[in-house]
């Protein structure tokens, strides 16, 4: 299998904010695919480009909203404008972290602000796991893991399992 550029859940780099994305061209274009590549390799439903060492605000997602309806799509400066505030707990992982869940805390209802790989500015409004995607997405341009959503206690146990598994495959 090849070698996937996905940063551990543990790389500092996970940790700072992205800068926005300026240049709506070719080379943001080739990112994005880029990332949905990789992140269709590694059957994940979201990756942003952080995870691959790019500190650059773009997500690319892909996920069925609550109707089924299929959401494949790439963000730029994706920024939460309205969350619910009625949250439900999911169990939720992230391709930093592979094979690895712990439940997090969401709001069930997002609208999210973002502009296409054109520059063009749109909203997305989601529920259901997309609601749960476009959050835990934009909370990796803005430094933020999902690790940081839990409690103290859950988050040693997470990171020192993590720390395991790394140990077994390195
Ligand atoms: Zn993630």
């Amino acid at each position: 299998m090849p070698e996937e550029p996905i940063l551990p859940i543990d790389d500092p780099r996970l940790k700072e904010p992205s800068a926005p994305v300026e240049a709506f061209d070719d080379d943001l274009r080739a990112l994005a695919d880029r990332m949905f590549g990789i992140m269709d390799r590694a059957v994940g439903a979201g990756l942003a480009a952080i995870q691959i060492g790019v500190p650059l605000r773009l997500i690319v997602i892909d996920v069925d909203d609550d109707a089924g309806v299929r959401r494949r799509l790439a963000l730029a400066n994706p920024e939460i404008v309205y969350a619910s505030r009625e949250t439900r707990v999911g169990e939720e992982g992230c391709l930093s972290m592979p094979d690895y869940g712990i439940p997090v805390e969401r709001s069930t209802r997002v609208r999210v602000r973002y502009s296409d790989l054109f520059g063009r500015e749109r909203t997305i409004d989601g529920d259901g796991n997309l609601a749960v995607c476009l959050q835990h997405e934009v909370d990796h341009t803005n430094g933020i893991i999902f690790t940081d959503r839990v409690s103290t206690l859950r988050r040693g146990r997470a990171q020192s399992r993590f720390a395991k598994v790394r140990r077994r495959v390195a």
